[in-house]
């Protein structure tokens, strides 16, 4: 398209705005450019008509009732529409909501594809119980009734008992804020068990060692500059939110610039690609930051103003004056080993490539936007240290909190108060918070099997919940010893809406709704704004709008799929039915005490007394505000947030307070919120801020940040005096892979991305997206491939610390020379014919005293079902499993899995087939043993007899009381 036609275009785009928003109705700007119809009009929502097409040539009117919900494929919760047909109350498809502010009415391929998962002919429909061994794979349809009962029975033993530590609940992907962490808050229990240390709590260490807050928000959208350190436009986190954000600012003229092993989406879209040997990307940030610092290219008054310089002169370099003036050639001196020259050698990029990309770096000003999550930051020992090199960069340029700079994710996501908030359990769970990790973000999730095999302790009762443990976490065989094993796991039960590796050994599955079964509210930073998203049962809407009433989602859902609000509800309330424990007071309703609470009143509580401006929006449409969100599936809360930093605290917060030598502000007479008791003894604020009320700044209280400085720590007090001083600085920790810890033989293997068409379990089976997306074959460069003898598609055998696999090869020069690569998303497979047969294989598993092996029985194929595309399968594939084949790898600081292996790759060998997989379980647990020798245990470097600095963020966390350290010290 010329130049002209497109301002030809933008003209037309504008008259037409101009002539809807005239009429009053809202204008949206839809992929066509020109609006053609490309959202239906919000108020036509009722009823909705299009032309059948499987009708045509024939013009078959079809009437929709439209009802939003949200994705829940991936986290970014983007906005769904139900087109309800009028006829059948069945959903005929769903397409993008452009009433959502985040994903504004698009939706990436899971979107859509949600279809296939509601109308997946091998979904689980009804609770099942084995009946023979764990995992023999034989089943039995019972009712809801009898796997509540027991449940409950046993979890109000276990309380009873005082074990409470024996009740775990393990979740993947959340997709809600809060709800059932508060669930487990009423039990007492300190069971929250999460996958966020095989995701991304690397990257979410770094930011949170600076911010106090664990994940950052940039502002794509306005950028100047965007530097990213992962394939953000296909598969980063809120990634379609983002990635249309990231292309509005590439068509303003911004530059992106992406540092990416592969030639990914993201990096064919990048002005500069640079593909660094892995686990040198903190060089290349730090080589950025040094060329800002030595050329004086950096903002001076918001470095003095905003970062702990002070701090670290008084800690570092007591017997200096703390002027800034004295911080400065500090500063240099600290940073002018990273020079180009050094990045270049840790990274294989060249030096004019490196300069290049920092001279555009130095030119955004507070309009770069940065982003780093997963990819990197879970690769590698010291991987959390890429986030905070690469958030240095929007440091050292004051790009904090601007138009096109990067927020803290806190002030652009908004969490509800719920009608009920419980105090915070009294105990803390070892076998997820262990004394090792007191500085780890998240769970110590996927050393689970070495805890129980140590005997740390036991599970009695083991949910997990939107998570695959087996097939997701390294080491799956551990895993499946633990789970077989009935002494460490007492009941194991799998909430799942679909088959996974780890259900087939679980004692029940209980079937749990899609996105459009259930309900659940949510708020994600994706922009410099503040919204929320409603999932709801899309079939219960559609049915209340036409005047019934419907109380309980398994009356609309298939079969008795339920939704996991009203299970965990009727779960509480028969672990208590008397309410002696204090835990059923919890989900009664207020408006009739006595009763159960329903999930309507949960909601309708929340959105009516804790989001600001909704009672409002609703009223002056005529509608309650859960009426609204039911009609709209989403509301922003406010836009263009700003510099909350930056802002006074007012004269009455200051009333009563006291102030730190570095100038923190305290409220000295606090009255505690009921959900977070905070003691007066406790010396920090915690991670809201609650205690500490601001930061005085240059005479002015200001809000800051909630670190213990009020200020962006560029000196982590926390790391120094918890025995990790060394790594105080944002600095670069050279990973486990780099060249110099590899033997000649060995190469690195990446296995930190996934393509963008699946994603972990959850989309499986999806027959669109299986059709699109079904291999993960080893990526590597024709270099390797000339060294290795090996052509295109060839088996190869990749060997890792604990086993191997066998996997086919791609050659491509899309990967940097002397690495390799494989998808995560790939190598679903089944014991039994029972199970998802769009995307696993069958196959046999062999153990002899820890030497485990796998076969394949075979891959898919065709077959009969209600849904007659099941016929028309044409791929065998489905991938490799490789987590399998990898040992743990925890960071001795943040926790997290660093994912990336040395292995070693040679012909497959006589006998090999595609697929084949090896692990020898006893050499995993010798690995396990070997990482925790690095960490350093809090009863060694504890600076004030706790588990764990109190002002870290931790999900669930527990009352200050079980903070404290047992009393033996080592
Ligand atoms: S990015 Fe795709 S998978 Fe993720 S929520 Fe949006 S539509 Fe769903």
């Amino acid at each position: 398209m010329t130049e002209r036609s497109l301002d030809d275009l933008a003209r037309r785009v504008s008259a037409a705005r101009a002539e809807v928003e005239a009429r009053g109705e809202t204008f949206y700007p839809g992929p066509s450019r020109i609006n053609l119809a490309a959202f239906p009009p919000k108020e036509r929502w009722d009823n909705w008509v299009e032309l059948d097409s499987r009708s045509f040539p024939k013009r078959i009117e079809k009437r929709y009732m439209l009802v939003p919900t949200t994705c829940f494929n991936c986290e970014s919760a983007c906005g769904l529409l139900a087109y309800i047909d009028k006829e059948t109350l069945q959903v005929r498809k769903f397409e993008g909501n452009p009433e959502h502010p985040g994903s504004r009415g698009r939706n990436c391929a899971k979107g859509p594809a949600t279809l296939n998962q509601v109308t997946d002919p091998d979904r689980i429909l009804y609770p099942l119980r084995r009946t023979g061994a764990r995992g023999e794979g034989k089943w039995v349809k019972v009712d809801w009734d009898e796997a509540l009962d027991e449940l409950a029975a046993r979890i109000r033993k276990a309380i009873t008992e005082d074990r409470h530590n024996e009740v775990m609940y393990h979740v993947g992907r959340p997709g809600e804020d809060g709800f059932t962490e508060r669930v487990l808050a009423t039990w007492g229990v300190d069971g929250h068990n999460s996958h966020t240390n095989v995701c991304s709590s690397g990257a979410r260490a770094g930011y949170h060692f600076w911010t106090g807050i664990d994940r950052p928000s940039p502002d794509h959208a306005n950028a100047k500059v965007i530097y990213l350190i992962s394939s953000h436009l296909e598969a980063g986190h809120y990634f379609n939110p983002h990635a249309q954000r990231v292309m509005e600012a590439k068509q303003a003229g911004a530059k992106l610039i992406v540092l990416d092993v592969r030639l990914s989406n993201t990096a064919t879209h990048a002005d500069h690609w640079l593909s660094p040997y892995p686990g040198s990307e903190a060089a290349i940030n730090l080589a950025i930051a040094n060329h800002l610092i030595q050329n004086d290219l950096y903002d001076r008054e918001f470095v003095r103003r905003w970062w702990n310089w002070k701090e670290y002169l008084a800690s570092e370099h007591p017997e200096l004056e703390e002027r800034f003036e004295v911080f400065e050639p500090l500063l240099k001196e600290l940073y002018k080993e990273f020079t180009f020259e050094f990045a270049a050698a840790e990274s294989g990029v060249e030096v004019e490539t490196l300069a290049d990309v920092a001279a555009i770096v130095a030119t955004a000003g507070t309009r770069l936007s940065t982003h780093n999550w997963r990819s990197a930051a879970a690769g590698n020992l010291g991987g959390w240290q890429v986030s905070r090199t690469l958030f240095l960069l929007s440091a050292l340029l004051g790009a904090i909190a601007t138009p096109g700079g990067t927020y803290p994710n806190a002030w652009n996501k908004f969490v509800p108060k719920p009608i009920y908030s419980p105090p915070h359990p009294l105990t803390w769970n070892e076998l997820t918070w262990p004394l090792e990790y007191p500085l780890a973000l998240n769970e110590l999730s996927f050393l689970l099997p070495h805890f129980l095999r140590e005997g740390r302790g036991k599970l009695d009762v083991y949910f997990t919940r939107a998570h695959n443990p087996v097939w997701t976490n390294p080491d799956g065989f551990s895993w499946i010893e633990s789970l077989t094993d009935l002494d460490k796991v007492g009941l194991h039960v799998a909430l799942t809406p679909t088959w996974n590796e780890t259900a087939y050994f679980a004692d029940y599955i209980l079937p749990m709704g899609h996105s459009s079964e259930r309900h659940d509210v949510h708020s994600y930073e994706q922009y410099d704004g503040q919204w929320i998203g409603f999932r709801q049962p899309v079939l219960k809407v559609a049915r209340e709008r036409l005047g019934e009433s419907v109380a309980d989602t398994r009356e609309v859902n298939p079969g008795e799929v339920w939704e996991e609000n009203q299970f965990w509800i009727e779960l509480s309330w028969r672990i208590d039915p008397d309410g002696v424990l204090g835990i059923r007071r919890y989900y009664e309703s207020e408006k009739s005490p006595g009763t159960k609470l329903s999930v309507d009143e949960y909601y309708g509580w929340m959105f009516e007394n804790s989001v600001p401006g909704l009672p409002e929006k609703a009223s002056a449409e005529g509608l309650s505000p859960l009426e609204y969100m039911r009609r709209y599936g989403a509301f922003e809360i406010s836009k263009g947030v700003g510099r909350v930093h930056e802002q006074q605290v007012s004269p009455d917060e200051l009333t009563g307070t006291a102030e730190s030598r570095f100038g923190r502000v305290f409220a000295t007479s606090v009255k505690p919120p009921s959900c977070n008791v905070v003691p007066q003894a406790t010396p920090e604020p915690d991670q809201f801020g609650r205690r500490a009320v601001g930061v005085r700044i240059d005479g002015e209280v200001l809000r800051g940040f909630p670190t213990p400085s009020g200020r962006l720590e560029f000196f982590s007090t926390t790391l120094a005096s918890w025995g990790w001083r060394e790594h105080a600085l944002p600095g670069y920790i050279r990973s486990h892979i780099h060249p110099a810890a590899l033997s000649p033989q060995q190469m690195p293997l990446i296995s930190t991305f996934r393509l963008p068409i699946q994603i972990h379990t959850r989309s499986a089976n999806a027959k669109w997206l299986d059709e699109i997306a079904h291999s993960n074959p080893l990526w590597m460069h024709p270099v390797d491939a000339a060294r290795f003898e090996i052509g295109s598609s060839d088996l190869v055998r990749v060997s890792t610390e604990i086993g191997h696999f066998v996997v086919k090869v791609w050659i491509t020069e899309g990967i940097r020379p002397g690495v390799v690569a494989c998808s995560h998303h790939m190598g679903r497979w089944k014991l039994t014919d029972q199970g998802q047969r769009q995307m696993m294989a069958t196959v046999d598993l062999d153990n002899t005293d820890g030497r485990w092996g796998m076969k394949r029985r075979s891959g898919v194929e065709p077959y009969e079902s209600a849904d007659a595309d099941t016929k028309r399968i044409w791929w065998t594939d489905v991938g490799v499993h490789q987590n399998l084949t990898f040992s743990v790898h925890p960071d001795p600081i943040s926790g997290q899995h660093c994912w990336h292996q040395a292995v070693s790759v040679s012909k497959a060998e006589p006998g090999d087939s595609y697929g084949d997989i090896f692990v020898d379980t006893t050499k995993a647990h010798q690995v396990y043993l070997r990482w925790m020798e690095l960490t350093r245990n809090a009863l060694a470097v504890s600076p004030d007899q706790t588990r764990r600095p109190y002002w870290l963020m931790r999900p669930l966390k527990p009352a200050i009381e079980a903070f404290r350290l047992p009393k033996v010290r080592t």
